[in-house]
């Protein structure tokens, strides 16, 4: 069966989550209290459960939540039926698979790569220019290039399944014309607190389906698609790129909790803000994720359908965000 995006967020995420869909009800959706115990992992999008279950194992191991957050997002990449992460993401208008992460930990070290190609775990190359570099992003050919001198092996990144789903958005679009497509995309981002009360932060992204050979989106944009502060909290976004980066998303939702408000507070700020700039635009969708030290979390999305996954030692479920246009 072929799965779509929709499809993978619909139902992976409430089958692998255990849930049925009456459990995305209001009471058990929006949440802003402190979890039990410190340990936490909250990803975008519920078809995620899988990688928040992954890198709550890992710090259940002890281990430190950069490592988890790694763990977790390698799961989604590796996924093919996830088509817009890694490998089997849907490719630019070119029929190329080119991906975006970043990755953050608690002492503010960040590293990023944009535009890679044939390498399936972007997010652990950008772990590695963190580590091995004194730079933050390495872009395109450069990024390849690092990867397979430390040791990552090029792959074909596109599956059948997007390929024939390229190929029949091609013969509708034989001039290619990109078009913002609110069902053809999607970015796990994912916080993880380990047992040393430390957060990190990470996304991976094959961005916008069907977009200009070379573009690259706000998921490898430290403080645009990411961005944490380990004495505040931090936030990952989802959706149409140019409007985070152009606000500086996610800085923005750390920013406004380091002057007070709550997670679900500072995701909608900063959805009210791209509001602004985006009344008109009806194509578009962004969803912000949240946490603090606390452990309190949020979401929230510009309209409807935005959902997000959380797994703590009390539990792992799939929620529905709040949006703010009805
Ligand atoms: N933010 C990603 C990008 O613009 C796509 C998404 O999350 O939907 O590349």
């Amino acid at each position: 069966m072929k799965i779509t995006r929709r499809d993978f967020v619909k139902t992976g995420a409430l089958v692998s989550g255990g849930l049925m869909a009456n459990q995305l009800s209001p009471s058990n959706i929006f949440g802003r209290q402190p979890v039990d115990g410190k340990l936490i992992a909250v990803a975008t999008w519920g078809g995620t459960i899988k990688s928040t279950e992954k890198a709550f194992e890992y710090l259940k191991a002890g281990k430190n939540s950069l490592d988890a957050l790694e763990a977790g997002i390698r799961v989604a990449e590796d996924d093919p039926t996830n088509t817009s992460v890694g490998y089997g993401g849907l490719p630019d208008e070119d029929g190329i698979v080119t991906l975006d992460a970043s990755i953050m930990d608690w002492n503010g070290n960040a590293g990023s790569v944009g535009c890679i190609e044939g390498i399936k775990n972007p997010i652990s190359v950008a772990k590695l220019v963190m580590h091995r570099t004194k730079h933050v992003m390495l872009v395109g050919g450069g990024a390849k290039k690092f990867a397979l001198e430390n040791g990552f092996k090029e792959e074909n990144l596109l599956t059948e399944s997007s390929r024939k789903t390229w190929e029949e958005w091609r013969k509708k679009n034989p001039h290619g014309v990109y078009r913002v497509d609110e069902k053809n995309h999607d970015t796990i981002g994912l916080l993880a607190i380990d047992n040393s009360n430390n957060l990190s932060g990470g996304v991976s992204t094959s961005g916008m389906a069907w977009k200009l050979h070379g573009r690259v989106g706000d998921s490898p944009i430290i403080g645009a698609g990411m961005f944490v502060d380990n004495e505040f909290g931090g936030a990952v976004a989802t959706g149409n790129g140019e409007f985070v980066m152009r606000t500086v998303g996610s800085f923005l939702v750390v920013e406004k909790m380091r002057d007070g408000l709550s997670p679900q507070e500072a995701c909608e700020y900063a959805i009210k803000r791209i509001y602004k700039t985006a009344k008109n635009n009806r194509d578009i969708q962004i969803g912000y994720v949240a946490i603090n030290k606390k452990g309190e979390y949020g979401a929230f999305s510009l309209y409807d359908g935005f959902t997000y996954a959380l797994t703590t030692e009390k539990e792992s479920k799939v929620m529905k965000s709040e949006f703010l246009v009805k």
